[in-house]
């Protein structure tokens, strides 16, 4: 098979590493890729949300499926764009069609989703800028903390944790009437706040079969002990000790077996990934958000653990026989230190050449934001590199990632040097 792979993020550097050694695969593209992917595949200059561009490259190199990365141009319906056309409606997209994609698009759509079929998540009310004065007078009541989301995509910044009643009415009255986060904030869901250990849950799923990937933790804030701004994810690490088949069980059967049974009901088509965000309070799992694609850091090392053929999975999702393909997991634990631009993620510095990635001794330099300048390879984005390992244990595999980490260096590069620490 010829497979398009459709990023730039270590996530899409994850899956390329996989596919590329699948015997199944034949040519592998990705669009546009980065500085790293080129080593699994064929750099495409062509942006995600460039549908026609996709379309071009689709059938000039015979693509036979086609992996969405990012939620975006889900989201814009790049599958239903597919389907619409033609030449490229035989062909398969792994990720929903825009429908099923608003599981991520739309915080309110979700919420009510999971309403309706009984997926357990903490009470909320949806608010627009016609009823924000009813919103101000909600938040008097509805407890503190409390949770304010845009309703739409706002690039991972669109959730706020009020903890006084004036920020959070203040909050309020910036996202519905003063746009504060554009078009996503015109409605605001908000919600009551969760307190627990957060964990990744990723379930791959033809619309009917479902198949569960390892789960992961990620750890999102800038700074050690989990201080400071909220970042796209610095780092993660699968297995979890408290996911214990137990807990997984449960997860199964409260959360993942009634969202893929709604999805039929509704008559939502889907075929991709779930990524299943939840909040592990008191044993008990709790829905904070659906995505539509896969996580990026945990992406990186969910693909460390799994052992069989990632292509022939995808393949179960395109034809609706994911329960005839096998999956086996490796019990070791991957970790991923994620390495970022100094200053990310504020303002960041770019432009900075990238030595040292050859004295990494264990790990996997999955590439992030990074481009080639002549022989050189440098930053360009925030999050720069995730350095992924597989080890026998957890602290091994800890301190393997991060002293890999420690053996790059570029001008302003940092990582955290905690990450996985609070599980052993
Ligand atoms: P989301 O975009 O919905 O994943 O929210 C981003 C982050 O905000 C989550 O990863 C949580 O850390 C936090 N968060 C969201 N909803 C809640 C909630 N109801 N209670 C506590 N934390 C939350």
């Amino acid at each position: 098979m010829n497979i398009l792979i459709l990023g730039s993020g270590g996530r899409e550097s994850a899956f390329a590493w996989k596919i590329a050694q699948s015997p199944k695969c034949q040519k592998l593209f990705i669009a546009p890729g980065n500085a790293g992917t080129h080593q699994y595949g064929t750099n495409v200059n062509i942006k995600v949300t460039d549908f026609e561009g996709i379309k071009q490259l689709v059938i000039s190199e015979a693509i036979n499926l086609v992996l969405v990365g990012p939620e975006e141009p889900l989201v814009k319906g790049i599958h239903d764009f597919f389907l619409a056309d033609e030449q490229l409606k035989s062909i398969p997209v792994i990720g929903p069609e825009a429908l099923g994609a608003q599981l991520e698009g739309s915080k309110d759509f979700s919420k009510q989703f999971m309403l309706k079929h009984g997926v357990p998540t903490a009470a909320y009310r949806t608010f627009t800028k016609d009823t924000l004065q009813e919103g101000l007078t909600y938040l008097e009541t509805a407890g503190l903390p409390v949770v304010l989301k845009a309703d739409g995509l706002a690039a991972g910044k669109g959730v706020l944790i009020c903890t006084t009643l004036e920020e959070a009415q203040h909050e309020l009255t910036q996202m519905l009437a003063e746009a504060k986060f554009g078009d996503a904030s015109s409605s605001v869901v908000i919600e009551q706040f969760l307190k627990g250990i957060e964990l990744s849950v990723f379930v791959m799923t033809d619309g009917t079969n479902y198949k569960i990937l390892p789960e992961a933790k990620d750890y999102k804030r800038i700074g050690e002990g989990d201080t400071g701004l909220n970042t796209g994810g610095m780092g993660s690490i699968s297995p979890v000790p408290f996911a214990d088949a137990a807990y997984m069980k449960k997860v199964e059967e409260l959360v993942i077996i009634p969202t893929i049974e709604g999805l039929k009901k509704d008559n939502i088509p889907y075929k991709g990934f779930i990524f299943i965000g939840l909040m592990n309070e008191g044993g008990q799992p709790w829905v904070i958000e659906y995505n539509c694609r896969m996580g990026d850091p945990e992406t990186e090392s969910v693909m460390r653990r799994i052992e069989t053929d990632f292509v022939d999975l995808l393949q179960g999702v395109a034809e609706g026989n994911l329960n005839e393909r096998e999956l086996t997991i490796s019990p070791k634990t991957a970790a991923t230190v994620v390495m970022v631009a100094g200053g990310y993620p504020g303002e960041y510095l770019k432009n900075k050449v990238i030595t040292g990635t050859e004295n990494v001794r264990d790990s996997i330099v999955f590439h992030a934001g990074t481009s080639t300048q002549g022989e050189d390879v440098i930053t360009t984005g925030g999050r720069v590199l995730a350095i992924t390992t597989l080890q026998n244990d957890m602290f091994t595999a800890l301190q393997q990632a991060t002293a890999d980490a420690s053996r790059i260096y570029y001008d302003g590069m940092y990582f955290r040097k905690d990450i996985g620490f609070d599980l052993l």
